[in-house]
């Protein structure tokens, strides 16, 4: 039977939103509160008892027994701790509270979270802060319901130690000097700026029993063996396509779900590769863009788990199929609802929007380095640069329209059209005649620009998107202060300023062309052609890290007060770890299912075919084909057992290496190289060994049997 399901009602109920304080919270009190979240006024610590309390009222009228403060550590995961409401009283009951130095501090013992040494576990103090721009929540499971506090997470000398701290950090930077552009500009009325974001979510769906049999998606996330399935993708006749029923109801339940935290997921299709699909929810102010999205992903694995499938969020799981990525949507808008990156009909005239557009131009080409840093993980490498989703370098997609603005800028010094969209040409009476967008779409671009906003298509599935919009919003800011300061040198009115606006505008585009690139990002002439533009090519995480420390990223994030240098160090160290580690369980992966797994069973089938051939040679039968076989699997068994034996060796070198950075560096290099070695002849014996003798389902069970 199918239920239906009021939207309107159930949106929002696990939210402790502007309407429930509005209705709830005393009006001082509200409008204090209000303040703070909306114009990023310091918090009145006057206040927090009252909203503690009626923020526990309301949790425990909707079934809340616990708190959490809920955090991001550097894990990329979130994390918390949960604290009954209960406080005993003289007559042996409970009474429930929850104060305000509950709402606003916590004090998790922190030392199990990574640092890089920021912090010596026996300087174990860490705590958490209640982050009031990120509305709290209920997270309601079949077994428990946790009021949950949205918080940032820091050292006890004030280091971040988590991914929102530096988020907000970044959101602030660029309010500020966003803001003092549109002064300067002669928006008076624009109090502040806020970054908009709606990240699109891809991900993949498989059957939970076959899951469970693979041991390589358990520890990794990934499949590490597997032949291709005679059907690929090839067809194209996943994207866009009817939706199963079995997915369905996975997406129904998701969106209930989603919905109830306050989550507005809006699209959902199925995407290119098999079993593979997407969920995008209405973009949001950053901060709270991202909660959400860590919350989404929380609840796909939930949901799944439940109805009998398993959620793959790896940027790869299954290779020679493409991997899954999360379009970064980013947008700034003034809170009088003015977005800076709306060209309007005439871009040509729109000198603000230029202007912003110039600085966002030149942000990317000088910090290219940065932004490919920020989208870097394990599992992103087999994407980026991989001929699939945007290569690893860094590039802007304009479109026809803007490109050609840009054009008359810099050949001529003036830009006086735009190219306008025609109408569309479908060639039928009965269809509706519209205008087309002035601009065709790229979809190989890895930083292109669609309509009204920058869509940064590089970020992985797996990662947070703190980290690519610390990047965005710090480097945009770093821009537009550049601008700001010759723009307050301007001796005379906004009309003068607009001219010495339209000047710098011409300069930039003129500066930094080499980084806008319209054409096939996937092709091989495309990579040639961005080194002759000198524009950096970080092939892997391990290349990319480092840039997170040289002296212009540095100076760049301790000016905005982003991040400290010890902090950007830490994050290193970190980063170098987490790929170090990645790997290495990787590594241990392979070795444990190609001992345990593979080799007993090509055993066990050449042991039948040996047994084949002596009875039918006891038959007087032809045995050549069996023999054939026999000689084929035996030879790639040795082969595989060579390459076993390297990666073991390889591995156990890794493990001693001390340095974290040479390190990862040969996990990269040389572990990562003998897996591979591992994998092939295991990819040439499946095909060989019987069906119901390989003991790992394969991957036409897995994409195509869900
Ligand atoms: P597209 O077709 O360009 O991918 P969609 O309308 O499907 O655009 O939107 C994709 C994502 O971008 C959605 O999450 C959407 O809410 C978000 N988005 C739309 N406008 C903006 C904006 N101004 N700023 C940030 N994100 C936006
Ligand atoms: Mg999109």
């Amino acid at each position: 039977m199918k239920e239906n399901c009021n939207v309107a009602e159930i949106f929002g109920s696990n939210v402790f939103n502007d309407s429930v304080m509005r209705s709830r919270l005393p009006k001082a009190v509200y409008k204090d509160l209000k303040k703070t979240i909306e114009e990023g006024t310091e918090l009145n610590p006057a206040i927090a008892d009252v909203v503690a309390n009626e923020m526990k009222e309301w949790a425990v009228e909707k079934g809340a027994t616990h708190f959490t403060h809920w955090f991001q550590p550097m894990t990329g995961i979130t994390a918390e701790k949960h604290d009954a409401f209960i406080t005993p009283t003289d007559d042996g009951k409970v009474l429930l509270e929850f104060s305000g130095k509950e709402l606003v501090k916590g004090e998790p013992d922190a030392s199990s979270f990574p640092s890089g040494g920021l912090r010596a576990t026996f300087e174990a103090r860490g705590y958490t802060a209640w982050d009031c721009t990120s509305p709290a929540f209920i997270k309601e499971t079949p077994s428990s319901t946790i009021l949950c506090i949205p918080t940032a997470f820091c050292s006890y000398t004030g280091e971040a130690l988590d991914k929102k701290t530096p988020l907000l950090r970044s959101m602030q930077a660029l309010d500020i000097q966003a803001t003092r552009l549109m002064h300067l500009l002669g928006y008076q009325e624009v109090k502040n700026v806020n970054t908009s974001v709606g990240p699109e979510q891809e991900y993949f769906l498989v059957d939970k029993e076959k899951y469970l049999k693979r041991k390589d998606l358990i520890f990794t996330g990934r499949t590490l063996f597997g032949a291709m399935p005679p059907k690929g993708q090839e067809m194209d006749d996943h994207y866009f396509g009817i939706i199963r029923e079995r997915i369905s109801c996975f997406m129904k339940e998701l969106n209930e779900e989603a919905w109830k935290l306050g989550i507005s997921a809006k699209t959902q299709h199925n995407e290119v590769a098999p079993a593979q699909h997407e969920l995008a929810p209405i973009y949001n102010s950053n901060n709270v863009a991202t909660d959400h999205n860590q919350l989404l992903m929380e609840t796909m694995r939930r949901v799944a788990d439940r109805q009998g499938l398993k959620c793959l969020l790896h940027e790869k799981p299954f290779a020679g199929i493409n991997g899954s990525g999360k379009h970064n949507n980013w947008s700034l808008v003034t809170n009088t609802g003015k977005n800076l990156l709306e060209p309007g009909n005439n871009p040509h005239d729109n000198q603000q929007f230029l202007l912003v557009l110039a600085a966002i131009i030149k942000a990317v080409d000088i910090h290219a380095d940065l932004l490919r840093m920020s989208a870097s993980t394990p599992g992103n490498d087999h994407r980026l640069g991989a001929n699939e989703a945007p290569p690893a370098i860094i590039s802007v997609f304009l479109g026809e329209q803007l490109e050609d603005v840009v054009k008359q800028l810099v050949t001529r010094g003036e830009a006086t059209s735009s190219k306008q969209g025609d109408k569309l040409a479908s060639g039928v009476h009965t269809l509706p005649d519209f205008e087309k967008d002035a601009t065709d779409r790229n979809r190989t671009s890895p930083f292109a620009f669609t309509g009204n906003k920058f869509e940064f298509r590089m970020v992985g599935s797996t990662q947070s998107i703190s980290d690519p919009n610390v990047v965005l919003n710090t480097i945009v800011a770093d821009a537009i202060a550049d601008i700001c300061e010759r723009l307050e040198k301007v001796d005379g009115d906004v009309q003068d300023v607009m001219m010495e606006a339209h000047e710098i505008t011409k300069e930039l585009f003129t500066e930094h062309r080499r980084i806008i690139f319209n054409g096939n990002g996937y092709s091989d002439a495309w990579v040639a052609e961005a080194e002759k533009r000198g524009l950096p090519n970080l092939k892997s995480m391990v290349d990319a890290i480092p840039t997170l420390v040289t002296e212009k990223s540095i100076k760049m994030f301790e000016k905005f007060g982003v991040y400290t240098k010890a902090e950007l160090e830490s994050r290193v160290e970190i980063l170098f770890e987490q790929y170090a580690q990645t790997i290495n369980i990787e590594a241990l992966s392979t070795l444990d299912i190609a001992k345990k797994q593979i080799v007993p069973a090509v055993m066990k089938y050449q042991k039948t075919l040996a047994d084949a051939i002596a009875a039918l040679k006891a038959a007087s039968m032809d045995t050549s084909v069996q023999e054939a076989l026999l000689s084929d699997i035996t030879n790639n068994l040795k082969a595989l057992y060579t390459a076993i034996g390297e990666l073991a060796a390889t591995e156990k070198k890794a493990q001693a290496i001390e340095d974290i950075k040479e390190q990862a560096r040969f996990y990269h290099d040389e572990v990562f190289t003998d897996m591979a070695a591992v994998r092939e002849p295991v990819d040439i014996l499946e095909m060989l060994v019987a069906k119901e003798d390989w003991p790992l389902p394969s991957y036409g069970d897995l994409i195509f049997e869900v």
